[in-house]
């Protein structure tokens, strides 16, 4: 779609954002509630742009309104109300990142917005901790307690006040980094998976690069992916999707050739033309053997930009061992190595979808391989990321290894969507933590398996009914930041983040200034551009402007080591890999209804998630299909049904994160096992972050079958030649 026909489609709202926007003066007229068709009275659709926040991607999203009426009845007597219902939701096709598409995730916040489960007004806690049962309470006593609360935390020690947000950049996170500065506490933290801190380290270590390298696949030939499953769950995946497909088809007579190694066959993997299966956590050997072939049959571009010291650690590093340990071919890799090199537009795309004890290393490696490869800041290469005013919450603190650590020394504990119960492992000490801190208040929309710990709730807005400016993870622009502003009235009594944390700061005093969308936006606005214009087509975007000249190494040793794996290879034969789905990526979708539906890409399960299991394995211990397993680790079990994966690596098992919440609304609480649960605590030294591939498992049939696997494809329903017995 082109500007012409977006402003026509939006055409008529344009006044509404002017209204909603420039002033206070919303429509009464316009309250949302998901009607069924036959009560939608036929007329005109409205699209709205607005910003989807169902991830840290920051697609931006139009979304489809009409008016409906409801009944609805007051002291005894019924009315017909006037309602806007949402209807559908696109992606902006003026967005760089979208380009007008979206993942599943982002069809479904429709059910976010109108999910039956989310928190309707202020409530407090009514039993014990944890089991999520809560009363409603006014708006001025939930404020009153909590900055009761919160003064007690600041006069004690500011720095016991620990507040857990998603990993999102925007004008959220903006000011609630505003409003812990005011009150002296430290910056905003977050326990999520998918904050990708090993992919920011590694970029910042290399380049000096502050935020996720942009790596520009739609002009590649020749793509070597590693460990980034850049299709699913990893970083941006309509934005990488969108690339995907502009390598593969987008330009006539040029079909780029994608070669991904990973230790599973994600949906990156079996998309490209070529899978190398490696060990897991063996990517730093597989990268420097890699560039030690290029260096050795001289087909770099770029030698002399290589650090000495690089240099001198790559030549000499055993290649014999280095390629032993990928559990590769050796043949495959010293062709894929040639293919690289001789491709006139080669690129490496390297990520840790299943984060490694040495995810960093070969991060690093990889960056270096494409310094070689000649590609850093050009066209077709890798781009430093673009200039943002929000940095992304980390991991750690600068005094605490992981966030396990940091929560066992918090009083009072905000939580913005961030869920530690589910996300950190149980050994980690999260429940006892969580038992222990002084206050929890929760600003979320949901009750989650952590919010169920809260004294307080003080539910936020959801993205679709508030302003917001999200700075995208990654976009095909020098300035990128999408806006949503609201068009429909808030369905529940629910508060905007920025006023509920105004109030607090003012109860005890602290100078607190929030930061709206227009306040980011207007200084950067150009001669002619107004406010009001970005608001109307969703965002502000600026061209790519020529390709940045080669960034320098500013890191110069190159270390590799092992990956550490908790458990003994005799009691715990396994390797366990949680990993980040195209449903649920770090655990969040699982409360959607449509994304439960959505068939797995891999096993085609419908709600609920199998433990992947090779082919092998599952002879030698008489699994099937739909069979029931245990794993269990040195610090827990789970049981889930098994799904017999014919590209499974042996002596590897994988789970995608999603299911087993405890709390988490109707669709989702008390289903299925959640896999970071019997993780082992152990740590990427270097970000902070959960090692999520780091744990040994032992696996075992069980003779029960408490529910059937539920899978969409006939004939992986009927098991057929995968069955094994
Ligand atoms: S990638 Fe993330 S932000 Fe984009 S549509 Fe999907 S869930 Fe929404």
């Amino acid at each position: 779609m082109d500007r012409r026909n977006f402003f026509k489609i939006v055409s008529t709202v344009s006044a509404g954002v002017a209204t909603t926007a420039c002033s206070s003066n919303k429509s009464d007229a316009l309250t949302p509630l998901l009607v069924p068709e036959h009560e939608i009275i036929p007329g005109e659709e409205q699209w709205h742009p607005s910003v989807c926040s169902e991830c840290s991607a920051g697609c931006g999203v139009i979304v489809r309104i009409m008016e409906g009426e409801r009944i609805i009845e007051r002291s005894g007597q019924k009315f017909r109300e006037r309602v806007a219902c949402v209807k559908k939701i696109e992606g902006n096709p003026l967005d760089p990142v979208s380009g007008g598409r979206l993942c599943a995730r982002g069809h479904a916040a429709l059910q976010s917005l109108y999910n039956p489960d989310r928190v309707r007004g202020p409530m407090r806690r009514s039993s014990e901790r944890g089991k999520a049962e809560f009363h409603s309470i006014s708006w001025s006593e939930a404020i009153a307690t909590v900055a009761d609360k919160l003064a007690q935390a600041h006069s004690s020690d500011p720095a016991g006040i620990l507040f857990l947000t998603t990993p999102q950049a925007g004008t959220r996170t903006l000011t609630i980094q505003h409003f812990l500065a005011s009150i002296g506490a430290p910056p905003p933290l977050t326990s999520s998976i998918a904050a990708f801190a090993s992919e920011r380290k590694a970029a910042d270590m290399a380049f000096g690069w502050k935020g996720l390298p942009r790596y520009d696949l739609a002009h590649a030939r020749y793509a070597l992916g590693v460990g980034a499953d850049f299709v699913s769950g990893w970083v941006s995946p309509v934005y990488y999707a969108r690339q995907f497909g502009q390598f593969r088809q987008g330009r006539p007579g040029i079909r780029g050739k994608l070669v991904h190694a990973d230790s599973r066959m994600s949906l990156t993997a079996a998309s490209a033309d070529e899978w190398l299966p490696l060990r897991p956590g063996a990517e730093p050997h597989f990268l420097i053997a890699i560039t030690r072939l290029l260096l050795d049959e001289k087909l770099v571009r770029n030698a002399s930009q290589l650090p000495a010291a690089v240099n001198d650690s790559i030549a000499r590093a055993n290649l014999p061992d280095l390629i032993r340990a990928t559990g590769i071919d050796e043949a495959r890799i010293r062709r894929v190595a040639r293919e690289l090199g001789e491709s006139e537009a080669p690129i490496v795309i390297a990520g840790a979808s299943v984060l490694h004890t040495n995810s960093v290393q070969a991060l690093l490696a990889a960056h270096y391989l494409n310094l070689l490869l000649g590609n850093i800041g050009q066209t077709g290469g890798v781009l430093p990321p673009y200039p943002r005013p929000v940095s992304f919450p980390e991991s750690a603190s600068p005094q605490n290894p992981n966030i396990a650590e940091t929560l066992k020394r918090a009083q009072l504990l905000m939580l913005d969507g961030d869920n530690p119960l589910y996300s950190l492992p149980k050994g980690s000490g999260i429940a006892q933590a969580l038992t222990n801190i002084r206050t929890i208040v929760s600003f979320g929309s949901f009750i989650d398996d952590t919010a169920a710990y809260a004294d307080a709730i003080l539910p936020d807005h959801h993205a679709l009914e508030s302003e917001s400016a999200l700075i995208p993870a990654v976009a095909n622009s020098s300035v990128a930041i999408n806006i949503g502003v609201p068009f429909i009235r808030p369905l529940y009594d629910t508060r905007a983040i920025d006023q509920t944390l105004g109030e607090l700061a003012q109860k005890i005093n602290a100078p607190f200034e929030t930061v709206s969308a227009r306040n980011l936006v207007t200084p950067l606005l150009e001669t002619g551009e107004t406010w009001d214009q970005i608001a109307r087509q969703g965002g502000l975007w600026r061209e790519n402007g020529a390709a940045t000249p080669g960034s320098k190494p500013l890191f110069e040793k190159l270390e590799w080591g092992d990956a550490a794996f908790d458990g003994t290879p005799d009691q715990f034969p396994f390797i366990f890999q949680p990993y980040p789905s195209l449903q649920y990526q770090d655990g969040r979708g699982a409360n959607l209804p449509w994304m439960q539906e959505l068939p797995d890409p891999t096993s085609s399960s419908m709600w609920g998630v199998p433990v992947e299991v090779d082919a092998q394995t599952a002879v030698r211990l008489n699994i099937a299909t739909g069979d029931w397993v245990r794993l269990e680790s040195a610090h827990g079990a789970l049981e889930a049904p098994a799904y017999v994966h014919p590209a499974a690596l042996p002596g590897v098992v994988s789970m995608a994160i999603g299911e087993g919440h405890a709390h988490y609304g109707r669709y989702a609480s008390g289903k299925g096992a959640n896999p970071l649960s019997i993780l082992a605590p152990v740590w990427d030294h270097s970000t902070g972050a959960l090692a999520s591939g780091a744990t040994r498992v032992r696996l075992a049939r069980l003779e029960k079958k408490p529910e059937e696997l539920i899978q969409f494809s006939p004939s992986d329903r009927e098991q057929g030649r995968w069955g094994y017995r």
